[in-house]
């Protein structure tokens, strides 16, 4: 069964503590600093889902949720973004941009877990029958 995560976020310390959640909680966790090595692991790597961040050097998360979605063999693979940047009009642009949900930082590591699960347990439930 896949229990792989990608992380996509550029922030040592916030990667540290996602990857460590998760790991806790029975995920393997590939981890990208940049939005191009980001798009370049999820096609290697085949997630169960992707956690991306907004503020990106280079290639920001909405450019990175663009070029996921470009890709045939990621369509059904669950985008979440994590980030701080919340103006108003952001969750509706990452939303647009592909993502089917959206967590702001900073992440409570209370309920980090729960959250994100939300987004891919259909697909989880259907990889563990
Ligand atoms: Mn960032």
């Amino acid at each position: 069964m896949n229990r792989r995560l990608l992380v996509i976020e550029d922030n040592e310390q916030n990667m540290y503590l996602m990857q460590f959640l998760l790991e806790k909680n029975g995920f393997e966790v590939v981890g990208a600093d940049d939005g191009a090595r980001g798009v370049e692991a999820a096609l290697a790597c085949d997630p169960l889902a992707i956690l991306l961040d907004i503020q990106l050097p280079g290639m920001d998360g909405y450019a990175v949720a663009a070029a996921l979605r470009k890709q045939a063999t990621l369509a059904a693979t669950p985008i979440i973004a994590v980030t701080s940047y919340a103006m108003v009009g952001d969750r509706e642009r990452i939303l647009a941009a592909g993502a089917v949900g959206y967590i702001e930082k900073p992440i409570n590591p209370e309920t980090f877990v729960a959250e994100i699960i939300q987004y891919f347990s259909p697909r989880w439930d259907k990889a563990e029958a």
